[in-house]
């Protein structure tokens, strides 16, 4: 058992150690469709975020350990219980990324971005690594896709943010998504917020279990993250953020939310939404889905976040910066978001319908057949092959089958004659063409 009294994830070295060697826990192989379907996401996303401006960066997947631990914060569940830290032979303590901005912020640093034009728009994708228990829609490798606007505090920046990440989701099937947002405050309004939610949750301690006590002492923002049914009514009624907001941090989140209005973004406040992480200032913002589900209890709907994010404004002097760099940023859970079935039909581009199927038989045939095959790539016309030992009718029914209008034969005979079939499956008509003449055939008549 962990601190919160849940059931410590059972280890990798408890796994069963006979038979052949399984992949990780929580860590799965992606197949051909789900691989596309990711590749497809990324580059759709990837392109959106080129059109409004955002250059890509891709930070190491390891980094050191202090780029989390001063920044995401010591006591999250990030870092007390998800991470996956190890001590290299020369004795540096690293990390398996668990998310995207602090490692961005340390490269804008590294590189003296703050010379650049500001502000600086950046977005990644890849792989990230939480230590979580796996169970639907949480791995411990995951992929995620995400944006940050670094060296700006204009509300216009969090606008941007949540437009584009939003416009990713749309882009990709989702539909009545809400948009979740709250305010932080600066540091002040922030410190100020605390203050109240310990004094408020101070007042109900009898109702905390071991763990929330803890987190009462050390990051009282994070209890209203707690699923525990038992604070679930004191959440309601705990302090607002909002309520702590003054001067600029008001004018700035008033700002952020005329844009949402302007750009018919509807939005939800959610004064619980704090985003647990230390670094979090000012605006938070999540995407989530409602979904009706059957559960136990019967018909439930169910909030499924699928990606978030918010200002951070303090972050660079936490990885130690002599300045602060006030920045925004967010991201989307993207394993979570095709595990759900959307996304699907973002193919990507290298991904072409097969206009040629390229049939070889024997074994002289498919020694020749790789040449066939680069003068088909060359002419930039896709094709499908099969090394199968099938006969001929066999091979042709499968072109039929997808609807595949050109099919290339090349048999013993062919191979002897350096010549190939041509056949049409539309009109069934059939020429012998010479190798050395493919090339130009292709050019006048099937791909003309
Ligand atoms: P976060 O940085 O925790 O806000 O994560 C952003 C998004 O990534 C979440 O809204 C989820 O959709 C997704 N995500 C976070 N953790 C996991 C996980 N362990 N497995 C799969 N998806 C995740």
């Amino acid at each position: 058992m962990n601190k919160s009294g849940a059931k410590e994830p059972k280890d990798d070295s408890q796994v069963k150690k006979e038979g052949p060697v399984q992949s990780v826990k929580g860590m799965r192989d992606l197949l051909s469709d789900e691989f596309f379907s990711l590749e497809g996401f990324f580059e759709k996303a990837s392109e959106i975020a080129l059109y409004y401006g955002f250059q890509p960066i891709q930070t190491p997947l390891i980094e050191r350990e202090e780029a989390f631990l001063r920044t995401v914060g010591e006591y999250t569940d990030i870092v007390q219980k998800e991470t996956y830290t190890f001590r290299t032979k020369g004795g540096d303590r690293l990390i398996l990324r668990p998310e995207g901005t602090a490692g961005v912020m340390r490269a804008y640093i590294e590189h003296g971005m703050h010379t650049l034009p500001q502000p600086v728009m950046l977005f990644y994708y890849g792989p990230f690594f939480r230590h979580e228990n796996p169970q639907r829609g949480r791995q411990r490798q995951f992929q995620q896709f995400g944006i940050e606007v670094l060296g700006i505090d204009k509300s216009v920046a969090d606008a941007i943010t949540i437009r584009v990440l939003l416009t990713i989701l749309e882009e990709a099937g989702l539909k009545d998504i809400i948009v979740e947002i709250n305010s932080l405050g600066d540091k002040e309004c922030r410190s100020q917020y605390k203050k109240a939610l310990y004094a408020y949750f101070k007042r109900h301690i009898g109702k905390l279990s071991a763990n929330e006590k803890e987190l009462l002492k050390n990051n009282p923002l994070r209890l209203l993250d707690s699923k525990n049914p038992d604070i679930i009514p004191l959440k309601e009624k705990a302090p607002e953020a909002m309520d702590y907001l003054t001067g600029a941090s008001k004018e700035h989140f008033k700002e952020v939310l005329e844009y949402l209005d302007t750009l018919k973004i509807p939005f939800r406040i959610n004064s619980n939404l704090v985003r647990g992480l230390d670094y979090y200032s000012q605006t938070v913002f999540e995407f989530v889905l409602e979904k009706e589900e059957e559960t136990e209890k019967g018909k439930e709907s169910v909030r499924i976040e699928l990606g978030g994010g918010g200002r951070y404004d303090y972050l660079a002097k936490m990885l130690g910066a002599k300045k602060d760099i006030p920045s925004v940023g967010g991201a989307l859970g993207v394993s979570r978001i095709i595990s759900l079935g959307y996304g699907t039909h973002l193919k990507p581009r290298i991904l072409k319908k097969p206009r040629v199927f390229f049939i070889q038989l024997g074994f002289e045939a498919k020694l020749q057949s790789l040449g066939v095959i680069e003068i088909l790539r060359k002419a930039k016309l896709p094709v499908r092959q099969s090394l199968s030992k099938d006969g001929l009718s066999v091979q042709l029914g499968i072109a039929e089958r997808l609807k595949i209008s050109w099919v290339l034969i090349l048999g013993q005979k062919e191979v002897l004659e350096e010549s190939i079939i041509v056949r049409n499956m539309e009109d069934r008509s059939q020429q012998t063409v010479k190798i050395a003449d493919l090339a130009d055939y292709i050019k006048k008549v099937i791909a003309k």
